[in-house]
């Protein structure tokens, strides 16, 4: 039950937009939900996703100048308003 959600690893330069937000980006990705359970965070058992911890790590991505959608997946963008932007 529950599933997991794929990941991957990239190298991208240290002093890029996405390099600045690396820990941030991580935190996230430990935060997002199993495919099949949207409203589950895996770490924090007792709060509905997104989570207190997710939502301060996308600040922190946002201020780096990442966008959050192309970060999270499709299936949880609904979720994500207003803090996603379409
Ligand atoms: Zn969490």
């Amino acid at each position: 039950m529950g599933g997991i959600r794929e990941i991957v690893a990239v190298i991208v330069p240290a002093d890029s937009s996405v390099g600045r937000a690396a820990q941030a980006i991580d935190d996230m990705s430990a935060h997002l939900p199993p495919p099949d359970d949207p409203r589950a965070c895996p770490l924090c058992s007792t709060q509905s996703w997104p989570c207190a911890r997710f939502e301060n790590a996308a600040h922190h991505v946002q201020a780096a100048g990442v966008r959050l959608g192309e970060l999270v997946p499709p299936d949880l963008h609904t979720r994500l308003w207003p803090l996603a932007r379409p």
